[in-house]
């Protein structure tokens, strides 16, 4: 029989997460964000929580929990705000995994210390300002120096989380290092350090949503780092960032959900207190309504994601279910924020309101790690269309 309720120990971390997000983040969320300052305070904490390292083994600093974990993490801060949580999913599933997953022991031990404690973050360099969903359009070139033994990194990225922060120690760039046998491009993943010369951080994008979080358009011109700084093996970039995003768009998928379910914690809330002709507004079966299929919404999205996370973690092939929890709960997200900001009338439209900036953070969850139609797209081919 299946069990979609938390064990124990998942339960705590969901409520000790629960608890930092309303005490801590809440009171000082809306200011990071009109502000579009980075909450550097609220990241050193939750590195003292330990949730940057909660599916690392603690022999590289983690807490030894699973993919699952972070997700349910993700899910309690988005049910607060969506900054803090995408800076968290960024840094974990974007920015560390990669090594963890494909690094040398070297580059684990050199690296993933710092990322699993959250003292430092490191950036996901896949998408350019001309390709984003074609991800094997990627013109960042690379080319090895046999000399000196280093590569000579050449491109610009677009859009890079957590990539100009003053704890960001690296990114990890995709580029093309050759062509292979059949005349494709050969991909490879390749680490540069933050302040290596010629690699240069813009200033940050003026965004509708996710404003307390960090996104930088990056270039490289003649970047040069050691050959050792290749990511696992040579011409498997491509494989390793498909790996990353399907495992990603289960994190999407719980963050998702926890906005759509905040969206719910914020309605009810304001819909007991509001009056209107006389009456609470809850007390309108037309406001029930909106808040009732807003629960289904998150509910129905929240068991995708559990879905998508153990087949994932049972090692079966998931990438299917991954797409659907994230298409299915990233339209919860989007739909719920619509349905509370109206719930909530003209307040709902303020930028102080958690719903205002629950309506702007909804719309890049159907974008990012994947479109909507990069979604459906996998679906379709999990069928064998
Ligand atoms: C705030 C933010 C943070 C981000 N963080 C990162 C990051 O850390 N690292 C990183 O590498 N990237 C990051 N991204 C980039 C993000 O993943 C891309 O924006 C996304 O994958 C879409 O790519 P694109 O913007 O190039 O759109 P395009 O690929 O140009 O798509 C434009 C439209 O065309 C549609 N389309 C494209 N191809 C097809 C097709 N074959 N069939 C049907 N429709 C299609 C798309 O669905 C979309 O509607 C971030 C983006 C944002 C906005």
């Amino acid at each position: 029989m299946v069990d979609f309720r938390l064990g124990e120990e998942q339960e705590a971390l969901r409520a000790s997460v629960r608890d930092f997000a309303v005490e801590q983040v809440a009171p000082v969320i809306a200011d990071h964000y009109e502000h579009k300052t980075f909450p550097y305070d609220l990241v050193r904490q939750m590195g003292k929580m330990g949730l940057f390292g909660l599916p690392f083994p603690e022999e590289f600093g983690g807490m030894g929990g699973d993919y699952f974990a972070l997700c349910i993490a993700l899910e309690e801060l988005a049910r607060v705000d969506s900054s803090v949580a995408v800076t968290l999913e960024a840094a974990v599933s974007l920015g560390a995994m990669p090594i963890y997953r494909f690094g040398t022991a070297e580059q684990k031990e050199q690296w993933l210390p710092r990322l699993a404690t959250g003292e430092a973050l490191a950036g996901f360099g896949l998408t350019e300002p001309g390709t984003g969903s074609d991800a094997a359009g990627t013109t960042t070139r690379a080319v090895l120096d046999e000399t000196t033994n280093e590569w000579v990194i050449n491109g610009t990225k677009a859009f890079i989380t957590n990539s100009g922060t003053d704890i960001t120690c690296l990114v990890t760039v995709m580029a093309v290092t050759g062509v292979n046998p059949d005349g494709s491009k050969e991909l490879s993943t390749i680490i540069v350090p933050s302040g290596t010369p010629g690699f240069t951080v813009a200033p940050g994008y003026s965004k509708v949503g996710w404003c307390a979080s960090d996104t930088h358009e990056l270039s490289f011109d003649d970047v040069r780092v050691p050959a050792g700084n290749l990511l696992g093996e040579r011409g498997r970039g491509f494989a390793q960032f498909l790996r990353i995003l399907d495992e990603g768009r289960i994190a999407i998928a719980a963050l998702s959900v926890g906005l759509a379910q905040g969206c719910v914690d914020e309605s009810v809330k304001y819909a007991n207190q509001r009056t209107a002709f006389g009456q609470t507004i809850g007390n309108y079966q037309a406001v029930q309504f909106m808040i009732a299929d807003m629960e289904l919404r998150a509910h129905t999205a929240r068991l995708g994601y559990y879905d998508a996370a153990s087949r994932m973690l049972a090692g079966d092939d998931f990438k299917r279910y991954a797409a659907i929890a994230k298409l299915n709960a990233s339209n919860a997200a989007m739909e719920n924020s619509r349905w509370a900001t109206q719930v909530h009338g003209g307040y709902g439209f303020m930028n102080e309101s958690a719903v205002g900036r629950f309506y702007r953070d909804a719309k890049i969850l159907e974008i990012g790690e994947g479109t909507s139609e990069v979604q459906r797209m996998l679906i379709a081919r999990g069928l064998g269309l």
